[in-house]
């Protein structure tokens, strides 16, 4: 059984540039602290690049191929509409208020999420651990939550101790509620004071804690503002933890660590629509775009092919590569170029010119991205400084974004103290958890 119970730190959209100096630097002392300690490297997130893809990749160890979440926007194609989980307040208008959000805070666990993966609370919990999040959008666990709210009545199922936005709590912690105002950094000081009431009462083995306002500044200001505006606010989120302990080194008596981003950010300097590639196949497809990717799923009775529909961006400067499934193989394309490949024996089968795909672990990410069956027929990765407009004709120009498979945003901070796991990429997290407390 392991020697000490484990904190995972998740900062929504840190750059590694961004952790790399906050370590040295004097600006962030409880990050310093931490890294001071422990062991770092650069990991990789999936494909997309997008928080609701990335942290159910984090919170189940699994690519999107296995746990079935594509997109922050994606077409249901079951029950024939639009599944929006927050792009902007534009686009959950756009979506339909009401649905959007029983898509995000319920159906992303209890129907979006495969069943045929585990998450870390589950498997914790079912072993006879106690395991706690805050705020983690996957949070899918064995316990029954009712909504703090009077009016809303529908129950979630989450970990042992559960703290999401001040809508579900399994314990009275005092703490304040969650969504007052964002660009304050309300959200973060929420899971401050829950993380607080935890660590005081050292009341979980696991514990997964989400600091999501860094991404929120950093789609606002950029990378680098976000640095100067958001840093300091996450550095004192982490700061709380250990002072709850008593101080840095009684946290890490008690605690090992593993901190990671989800995704990276890349400037934003022009916008595009995705559909204004497609105003001659208007009739045969629906299409979702989000931040830094997009997806083209074909109606029923299409008249056209996924290849049909990679030709119609040959030329549109928003779309780095377009990728899909032909047969037993995934196709890149760029420009009238493409490349093929497939699982081989000890790595990949390719055929044509690599360099469509020369981005972190781009075949596997690729490939998982594609095995989805919720994902489009054809997939979309923006070029460098390129967003999509979402449902609501929202982006983010002169700010960041993040979702494509370039380095920028696709590349991540892992930090790791007193727990010995060789996390490369963010769905190595949940393995590492659940080997550490030797959990099957
Ligand atoms: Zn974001």
């Amino acid at each position: 059984m392991a020697e000490k119970k484990l904190v995972l730190i998740v900062v929504d959209g840190m750059t590694p540039a961004t952790f790399e100096r906050a370590a040295e630097g004097g600006r962030a002392p409880a990050l310093a602290f931490l890294a001071d300690h422990g062991s770092y490297r650069r990991g990789t997130s999936v494909f997309p690049s997008l928080t609701p893809v990335c942290l159910s990749s984090i919170a189940t160890g699994a690519g999107p191929g296995d746990h079935h979440i594509p997109h922050l926007v994606w077409w249901h194609r079951r029950e024939r509409r639009i599944v929006e989980y927050g792009s902007s307040f534009a686009a959950l208008r756009a979506a339909g208020m009401t649905q959007a959000i029983t898509d995000t805070i319920y159906n992303m666990n209890r129907r979006h999420l495969s069943a045929e993966v585990v998450t870390v609370y589950e498997a914790l919990d079912g072993a006879g651990l106690v395991s706690a999040a805050v705020n983690i959008t996957c949070y899918r666990g064995h316990t029954r939550y009712v909504p703090t709210l009077p009016w809303v009545t529908k129950p979630a199922y989450g970990p042992k101790r559960f703290f999401f936005y001040g809508l579900f709590e399994s314990d009275e912690t005092g703490a304040p509620f969650a969504v007052r105002s964002r660009t304050a950094g309300s959200t973060d000081a929420y899971a401050a004071a829950v993380g607080r009431w935890l660590v005081t009462r050292d009341g979980f083995d696991f514990l997964a804690y989400y600091l999501s306002d860094f991404d929120y500044a950093s789609h606002a200001h950029g990378p680098s503002g976000a640095e100067e505006v958001a840093l300091s606010r996450v550095d004192a989120a982490v700061q709380t933890l250990l002072d709850a302990a008593g101080g840095g080194d009684e946290f890490l008596d008690r605690y090992a660590v593993v901190l990671v981003s989800d995704h990276g950010q890349t400037n934003v300097e022009r916008g595009a629509t995705v559909q204004d590639s497609l105003t001659r196949l208007a009739d045969d497809v629906i299409v979702t775009a989000s931040n830094r990717a997009g997806q083209v799923y074909l109606r029923p009775r299409a008249r056209v092919t996924a290849a049909d529909l990679a030709c119609a961006f040959d030329g549109d400067p928003s779309v780095e590569v377009t990728l899909r499934r032909e047969g037993e193989d995934a196709v890149a394309r760029r420009e009238g170029e493409e490349l093929r490949f497939r699982p081989g024996g000890d790595g990949w089968e390719t055929s044509g010119d690599a360099a469509i795909l020369d981005h972190p672990d781009a075949l596997a990410r690729t490939w998982s991205a594609l095995a989805n069956p919720n994902a489009g027929e054809l997939l979309l990765s923006a070029a460098e400084g390129w967003e999509f407009a979402d449902l609501g004709g929202r982006h983010h120009v002169g700010g960041g974004s993040h979702g494509s498979l370039v380095e920028g945003d696709s590349a991540v901070p892992v930090l790791t103290v007193g727990i010995d796991a060789g996390i490369e990429r963010i769905t190595d997290v949940t393995p590492a958890a659940l080997a550490y407390f030797d959990v099957s």
